[in-house]
Formats: C-alpha cells, sequence, structure tokens
C-alpha cells in the first residue's frame, strides 16, 4: 500500500507542475493501451481533469470538473439560438428501469451505463455502438436496493474507465475496447449492499462507496489503485462494535457521540453518491448518508449525534485519513441523508473571497461552508420545512421543532419527507448568474413510531411505520396530499441565501441540471420534457417531448467545432417505483434512450405505439377485512419500496394489481417465497415473509385491484400533471 502512494508522488509533483504552467494536454495523446508500456509515465487524465476548462468540449469527470460545477464553458449554443436545437441522435438503451448515469465524453467516445450495470461506450458524434459491457450482475441482489437498479455513470482515467455495481463490484475496462483490466468485490456480500454512484479518480486512486442503509449496513468509502486494483485505504463512517479496536482516531471520536448497540444495524452512513476534490487543498470530500435504522431511539437509545451520519466530511485522498466534518443533521432520525450534491466554488462573501462548499441536503437548508476547515458560513432553507425553525449561525445546528424528533411521540406530517427537498440529481453552479440551480421538490411524510420493529435481515430495517406514510384511499384526501407534492427548478443565490426565481414544474422527481456559458440552464423533467431555461431570469426558451420522464443531468460537449447537450433519459428511482403509479407523470412507458442535440438538427424519435393495454379483471375479493389489513401492513412494510403505493407501479415494475398470479396462490407463494423470478430481480422473501404473511399481501392486492382508483382515474391525473407542466 506504501509502495503504490510512493509510485504515485513523482505523477503527483509533474501534475502540480503541468496545473502551474498551464500546459493542456495533447489531444487524443496517450489514450489507448499504449500509454500502459511506460509505467511512471505522466497518465494524461489527471492534469486533463485539473484543467478541464482547457478542454471545455470533453467531459472527463462526473461533474466535469473535480469541483462538479457541471457548468459547460461552451457557449455556441446561446439564448438565441436555443429555439433551433433538435435531435442529432438518439441510442436506445433496451430498458424501462431507471436511468441516472452522468456521461462521460473523451475523444470523441461517450461512456454511460444503464440498468444491471451494463455500461456502453458510444461514438458521441454519430450514436454509433462502439462497444458494451454486461457485468452480469446477480440480478436477485434487486431485492437489497432501496431505490432502483440504477447507476449514475463511470468514471476515467488514462486508459480505463470504472464501474460500480448493484452486487458491490468495481470493474476497470480498456476504454477502447470495454475488455476488462480486473474486478474487485467492494463490499460483504452476505450483507444487504448495493453500489449505485460514479466512482471518483483522484491521483491514481478510485474511490468508491456503497449504499444498503435502508435495510441496515455500516457505511464507508474505499480507495483502490487503479492500474492495479489494490485496495489502498478504507474510511468507514461510522464506528463498528465496541469490542473490536476503532480502525481510526475518528472512529474512536465517532464513538463517543453513540449509545447502545448501533453495530448491531450496521448504523448506516452510507456514501452512495456525491463526492467532490480540491486539487489546491489536496482535500477530499464525501457526503455521508442516514441512520440505520432511521428511527434514532432504535439505533441509539438516549441520543447523541452519531458522527458521521448526515455530514460532509474532508479527506485526505492519499491515505483516507481525516481532517474535518461539518454535520448537517445532528442525531439523523428522518432519512435525512448528506450524499447530496457538493459543490466547490470561490464566493466573495462580506468583502473576501471563501472558497466553499455548498450542499442542499435532503433536510431543505442550503449550506455554504468553508471548504478548507469545515467553519460553518450560512444556511437558509430554500422549501418550506417544519422540522427546524432556522441553523444556529453561532454553533452551525439546527433549531428543531420538538415534535419533529417523532421517535416515541405522536406521529408528525413533516416537510422534507425522507425523499428530500432535493435528493441525488445533480444541481450546477453557474459562475457567470452566482446561481446555484436546484432540481428541489416539497413532499410530506409522516413520520411515526413501528411499534412492531425487530431487525430482520435483508429487510428495510427503518423502525419507522411506513403503512402511516401511504397513501389516503379517500378521493378527496387524496387529491388534498397531492397537492401539496410539487417540484420546480430553482435558481438560488448561494451569498444571499434566497431565491433568484423558481420554474414550477408538474410535480417532483424531475431531472438533474447543466447550465452552460451560453447563458442557458437545461433540465429534464418528470412529464417528459427535456428545457432549455434563461440562466438570469428562468424564462422557458425551448422544449422537446422526450417520451419518457428525466432523472439523470445533462452534459454538453464539443466535436468538430459543433456543440452538443446530451441527456439519459429514462424515469426511475424511489419516488418512482413507490408513488410514480398513484402520482403519475404522464411518461408511461418508461424507455431509457440517450438524447443528443444540437442546432438545427431535426431527427425525429421512434412514433409511440398505440396502447392497446385493457386491464384484466382481478379475482374477486373474497379474504376478510382483517386479512387484508393484515396485508396492507406486510405490503407497507416489505413490497410498497419497488411495488408502489396501492399496488399501482409506474411501469418500472409489473404492476401487482394486473398480475396473472393474483389467482393462483401457489405461483404466487413462489415468485414471493422461493425466488421463482429473481433472474429478473424479484428478490426471494422466503426468509422475511411468512406463507401467512404472503397470502395476506395478494388479498390486500386483490382488495386494490378490485377496490382502489382504476386505470382511467391515474389517466386523469396524469393529463392533468402534463397540462400544469404546459
Ligand atoms: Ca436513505
Amino acid at each position: 500500500m506504501a509502495g503504490s502512494i510512493k509510485l504515485w508522488m513523482p505523477l503527483v509533483a509533474s501534475i502540480l507542475v503541468l496545473a502551474i504552467t498551464g500546459c493542456g494536454r495533447e489531444e487524443g495523446a496517450a489514450s489507448g493501451p499504449e500509454a500502459q508500456t511506460e509505467p511512471n509515465s505522466i497518465d494524461p487524465s489527471a492534469a486533463a481533469i485539473i484543467n478541464a476548462d482547457e478542454t471545455p468540449g470533453e467531459w472527463l469527470s462526473h461533474g466535469r470538473t473535480y469541483s462538479e460545477q457541471r457548468f459547460s464553458p461552451l457557449a455556441e449554443i446561446h439564448t438565441s439560438n436555443v429555439d433551433d436545437l433538435g435531435l442529432a441522435w438518439s441510442f436506445d438503451l433496451g430498458t424501462s428501469r431507471g436511468i441516472e448515469a452522468t456521461p462521460i465524453i473523451h475523444d470523441g467516445v461517450m461512456y454511460v451505463t444503464a440498468s444491471w450495470n451494463i455500461v456502453y461506450a458510444l461514438d458521441a458524434k454519430s450514436g454509433a455502438e462502439l462497444w458494451r459491457f454486461d457485468p452480469q450482475v446477480d440480478r436477485s441482489r434487486a431485492a437489497f436496493m432501496c431505490c432502483d437498479i440504477v447507476n449514475r455513470g463511470v468514471a476515467l482515467w488514462g486508459n480505463k474507465i470504472f464501474t460500480g455495481t448493484i452486487d458491490g463490484r468495481l470493474i476497470a475496462l480498456d476504454a477502447k475496447s470495454g475488455e476488462k483490466y480486473w474486478d474487485v468485490q467492494t463490499v460483504d456480500l452476505s450483507k444487504p449492499y448495493s453500489i449505485t454512484g460514479a466512482p471518483r479518480v483522484v491521483k491514481g486512486k478510485v474511490i468508491i462507496g456503497n449504499g444498503g442503509a435502508e435495510l441496515g449496513v455500516r457505511g464507508y468509502v474505499t480507495a483502490y489503485d487503479a492500474d492495479t486494483g489494490e485496495l489502498a485505504w478504507r474510511f468507514y463512517t461510522v464506528p463498528g462494535d465496541v469490542a473490536k479496536e476503532p480502525e481510526s482516531a475518528a472512529m474512536a471520536q465517532a464513538m463517543t457521540t453513540w449509545n447502545g448497540e448501533w453495530w448491531k444495524a450496521g448504523g448506516g452512513g452510507t456514501v452512495w453518491d456525491s463526492m467532490a476534490y480540491d486539487p489546491d487543498l489536496d482535500l477530499f470530500y464525501i457526503g455521508v448518508g442516514n441512520g440505520s435504522p432511521w428511527n434514532q431511539e432504535i439505533r441509539s437509545p438516549g441520543g447523541g449525534d452519531n458522527l458521521f451520519l448526515s455530514s460532509i466530511v474532508a479527506l485526505r485522498p492519499d491515505t483516507g485519513d481525516y481532517v474535518w466534518h461539518y454535520q448537517t443533521t445532528p442525531g439523523e432520525t428522518w432519512d435525512y441523508t448528506a450524499t447530496q450534491h457538493m459543490i466547490l466554488a470561490d464566493l466573495k462573501i462580506d468583502g473576501a473571497v471563501r472558497k466553499v462548499i455548498m450542499q442542499a441536503p435532503k433536510n431543505g437548508f442550503f449550506y455554504v461552508l468553508d471548504r478548507e476547515t469545515g467553519e460553518f458560513i450560512s444556511a437558509k432553507n430554500f422549501v418550506p420545512v417544519n422540522w427546524a425553525t432556522h441553523i444556529d449561525p453561532e454553533t452551525g445546528r439546527p433549531v428543531e421543532i420538538e415534535d419533529a424528533r417523532w421517535p416515541g411521540k405522536a406521529p408528525y406530517l413533516q416537510l422534507p419527507g425522507p425523499l428530500g427537498a432535493h435528493n441525488w440529481h445533480p444541481m450546477s453552479y453557474n459562475p457567470d448568474t452566482g446561481f446555484v440551480y436546484i432540481p428541489a421538490q416539497e413532499g410530506p411524510w409522516v413520520y411515526a413510531e413501528d411499534q412492531s420493529y425487530e431487525y430482520k435481515e435483508g429487510a428495510w430495517n427503518t423502525g419507522s411505520d411506513f403503512s402511516l406514510a401511504m397513501l389516503p384511499s379517500d378521493e378527496a384526501q387524496f387529491r388534498a396530499l397531492k397537492s401539496m407534492v410539487r417540484g420546480r427548478l430553482l435558481a438560488w443565490d448561494p451569498v444571499k441565501q434566497e431565491p433568484a426565481w423558481s420554474f414550477e414544474h408538474g410535480g417532483p422527481w424531475n431531472g438533474g441540471v447543466l447550465s452552460t456559458a451560453g447563458g442557458l440552464v437545461f433540465q429534464g423533467t418528470a412529464d417528459a420534457h427535456f428545457a432549455a431555461y434563461d440562466a438570469v431570469n428562468g424564462a422557458r426558451l425551448w422544449r422537446f417531448f422526450t417520451q419518457t420522464g428525466i432523472v439523470a443531468a445533462p452534459i454538453s460537449y464539443a466535436i468538430d467545432g459543433e456543440q452538443y447537450i446530451a441527456v439519459a433519459a429514462g424515469w426511475g428511482g424511489s419516488f418512482t417505483l413507490g408513488y410514480g403509479g398513484p402520482l403519475p407523470s404522464g411518461s408511461v412507458p418508461n424507455v431509457g434512450r440517450v438524447l443528443v442535440f444540437k442546432v438545427d438538427a431535426n431527427g425525429a424519435l421512434p412514433a409511440i405505439a398505440d396502447s392497446q393495454f385493457v386491464a384484466p379483471t382481478p379475482p374477486p375479493a373474497t379474504a376478510s377485512q382483517e386479512i387484508v389489513a393484515a396485508g396492507f401492513q406486510a405490503y407497507a412494510n416489505y413490497c410498497v419500496t419497488c411495488h408502489g403505493d396501492q399496488a399501482q407501479s409506474s411501469g418500472l415494475v409489473p404492476n401487482l394489481r394486473y398480475s396473472s398470479l393474483l389467482g393462483d396462490t401457489d405461483a404466487w407463494n413462489a415468485v414471493v417465497r422461493e425466488g421463482a423470478f429473481a433472474a429478473s430481480g424479484m428478490g426471494n422473501f422466503g426468509a422475511i415473509i411468512d406463507r401467512e404473511q404472503s397470502e395476506a399481501i395478494r388479498a390486500y392486492v386483490i382488495s386494490e385491484a378490485n377496490n382502489g382508483y382504476d386505470a382511467a382515474f391515474y389517466e386523469k391525473i396524469a393529463r392533468e400533471v402534463n397540462n400544469a407542466a404546459q
């Protein structure tokens, strides 16, 4: 391990010289396998990523730059010609599951990921497929994933690209051929870990986290040598078993902020998405997730801050050593992750230029911190919140509203809910306007104690009663609640901590954001459109009907002097799975596709086939109310997060109301309890759900299929959503 660090020292020194002298990367140099022949030669991608503004036509890392600003310096497409944008090409990703990837662009090649971790290399000018790589993931692991079988993209370094998988692997591929260099297992597969995030590569190390805190795991990030896949360091985010030696001084310190036997359910704190790097300060930032279980009274009886849950932590990228942390939500008990997108920028605040890190985490406050020290600078809520009145400027801690700390108390209707005021969908910072563009949303949630909670391995273990958070079956109540579920593109002034403008969408769970030097902001929406907005005033200047909802963030690149805007389209993720049926976007059927636009192009998407779908007649509802009620509770515990509230799927997974197995108890049992559909991603719940519960769930679904709102009702809601977004 020490040897590999030494090996990279001359490289780092060379990069710094390049950075200081401003030498650009030679286009296309040393990017093929031949770069391997001189192991000590300078890796072009290191300097290239640090100096990304010198090659604005490329998109070399997840947020384009290590600062993760997601701002493109390209300005060929601007406010005056954006109306001439058209479809240059599209590429069908062959999936109806969620698409969350940010494409990477290098040397005219686009690298993008799709469901089940399939990686594609496409000609970025024509859309022609160059190669694809299928890691053959164990699809039954889908049952361990909170939020769809998604992936947020690859990382590039020299001649290799890197991708994480839902079964916990990190894989290095040859960028030219897609052939595998190495494949390492990063998690203990006996636990419900998964990977959905994009790796980052810093100083020759590939850094990757993982997810699984809803089910019960202990979070960490790991760095691997980019050449060999050898493990370089691992940083745990929460302490482990008190009987064992803490892995680091930081863990020994963190342990003093916990109570009880938290390690038995993992403790949580997964680093499932956001990371950033400052090469000048040599600090690597990670965003840390929620507790396992959510309910702090179960996780850490008597409280405590529970470090480093819901924190931004700064590490040394060479060693993984802790430098500083800032905790957004001390004593987290609401699934208020701090895994959301972090942006580095230099802002003039009170007359002085400050090196800041900015985040809009799930808890609804926009934070500006000093990224050298972690010092709190300012925070302000960017949506309505009712869990805290404000962040105390002296302590940097939230001033909580007492009833919001729900464990052991009455159920509390809270804004934001666990899907957040802002989730993983990337923001963008535009240095020209000084605004951060946030895919913001509002969605209430009833937090309530799960009175019958017991830890079940491989199941959701939140300690929160989801049945009280389910959508009301009464139509008037349903419509009242629906009116509280909102989404918007919000331009936020991080210096003044106030909104500059906002554009209201028809609902929540819209796409990530790109801003450009052309004075434009690009975002896709849940209601199947991709649009450009004026970065200064929020006027919508152009939009395109994409046939499918969008959650991923767009990018921009240039080839042969022409600027392109690209986005990986396809609705998906936690909101879509849980609520996309009852709260539809109007974008069914879901089609995963890369869409690429340029000025004066006039491509067209394939015509949508007329739907001939007729809902089948469900079996008669004959079970007792008692059994249906038990089925509702079990459905809320084990099924709703994938199959949808009111047993109404958004089309990503089979709609249980229409299941041909509803009338066949043995076939139903074989799927739920024997893994009959494991190869399609339906886990085997035999160890979690007993035969009686399985039958009760079947009775509940039959009841919904007979008595719930029918398809016409949801089609009407979808039209209303679309009309609201016109
Ligand atoms: Ca979570």
